[in-house]
């Protein structure tokens, strides 16, 4: 791979705080960041040195916006293969294009994970009622529906209790695509988080226990409980025959549930994700530095711990209002978005703290 020095400018598709975070790392690499969403003023937007307003769908747009950068990555996974075909025609796209397209389809990630040797959970396509009604006789109930593409924070996720809630699930997921899965009734659920540089180095973060309510991310704590090891170790294997199968550049996210010993597989993010953000002050380099490392091909930052323990909670709706409260811990360490309006279940920030050190 070509190597892209700093002064470069990288482009990043999506504009949340994924974005935002790493347009801040990879202007303190001395890179510009030239963002790409449709949002008027989307969080990454703010701190990137440009910003061009687009939809996902614009193939002109995109192409056009290839032509002005010297990488492409993107927070954003949703994008169409026409897009993204529009997008790469001049600057290289990292991580690699298949990475996002198995990603992208729920049904396709669980199937190339069976082919890497993991388990994911027990799970049957759907794409029709009577097609729900027979995948619950192999996946029993509870279960839950979910959309194979567009889901994200438990969006386009319905439960099911019972073979009799089928009917109003499948109406609920308006005719879309589907796959089934058994409720899994986990000890815990973690993540790994890899970054693999162009050469094929691996670096992973410990991996955080993560703990969800309604779908989405509350918190996450570092290192994971001893009893997580064996799951936590197995799952690792995973990841690196993941990364390396793809030729993978940049941060690679997977996320499991430990049953016992067992990691079961439960979703991939081809990109940094919420689960490491205690990385920015939690461990030597952060999820975002290194991914810019990577993807700009350069080596990668060590990723060990810097604390004994770290804990990351996020800032959901109007919990970040809560901004003078969480100073007054001298050693919390406040990421507020620049979101304007605090919707329920909504991402405004995060707070992370490092536990277990002199003066904290
Ligand atoms: P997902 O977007 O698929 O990662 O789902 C978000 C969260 O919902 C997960 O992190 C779990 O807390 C919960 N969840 C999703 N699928 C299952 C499942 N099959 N069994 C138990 N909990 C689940």
């Amino acid at each position: 791979m070509t190597l892209i020095p700093p002064g470069s400018t990288i482009g990043i598709v999506g504009g949340g705080q994924l974005g935002r975070m790493l347009a801040m790392a990879a202007a303190q690499l001395g890179y510009k960041c030239h963002v790409y969403a449709p949002e008027e003023a989307p969080p990454a937007a703010e701190v990137a040195a440009l910003f061009t307003r687009g939809d996902y769908d614009d193939e002109a747009a995109l192409r056009r916006f290839g032509g002005k950068i010297d990488v492409a990555t993107f927070e954003f996974e949703n994008i169409g293969a026409g897009p993204l075909a529009a997008l790469t025609g001049k600057a290289p796209l990292l991580p690699p294009r298949e990475a996002l397209e198995i990603a992208q389809d729920r049904l396709s990630e669980k199937i190339f994970i069976q082919g890497q040797h993991g388990r994911p959970v027990a799970f049957a396509r759907v794409d029709s009622e009577a097609e729900l009604k027979a995948a619950l006789k192999e996946t029993g109930t509870p279960a839950i529906l979910k959309t194979r593409r567009f889901g994200y924070d438990g969006k386009g996720q319905v439960r099911i209790r019972n073979k009799a809630e089928a009917g109003k699930a499948w109406k609920a997921v308006k005719g879309e695509p589907c796959v089934v899965e058994a409720m899994v009734d986990f000890d815990a659920e973690f993540s790994i988080i890899l970054c693999r540089s162009s050469e094929g180095e691996v670096a992973i973060w410990d991996a955080p226990r993560n703990v969800h309510s309604r779908g989405i991310l509350e918190r996450s704590t570092v290192p994971a409980d001893k009893a997580l090891q064996p799951a936590i170790d197995k799952a690792e294997a995973l990841a690196r025959r993941v990364a390396d199968a793809l030729d993978y550049v940049g941060v690679l996210t997977l996320e499991f549930f430990a049953v016992g010993e067992e990691a079961l597989f439960n979703e991939m993010a081809p990109r940094v994700h919420n689960s490491g953000h205690w990385t920015i002050e939690g461990a030597l380099t952060s999820q975002f530095e290194n991914h810019i490392r990577a993807i700009c091909g350069l080596p990668l930052g060590a990723v060990e711990l810097v604390a004994p323990r770290v804990e990351m909670r996020n800032l959901i709706g109007d919990e970040a209002d809560a901004w003078r409260e969480i100073l007054a811990d001298r050693t919390a360490h406040l990421h507020l978005y620049g979101k304007d309006s605090a919707r329920p279940g909504r991402k405004m920030g995060h707070v992370t703290r490092l536990l277990g050190l002199r003066g904290g």
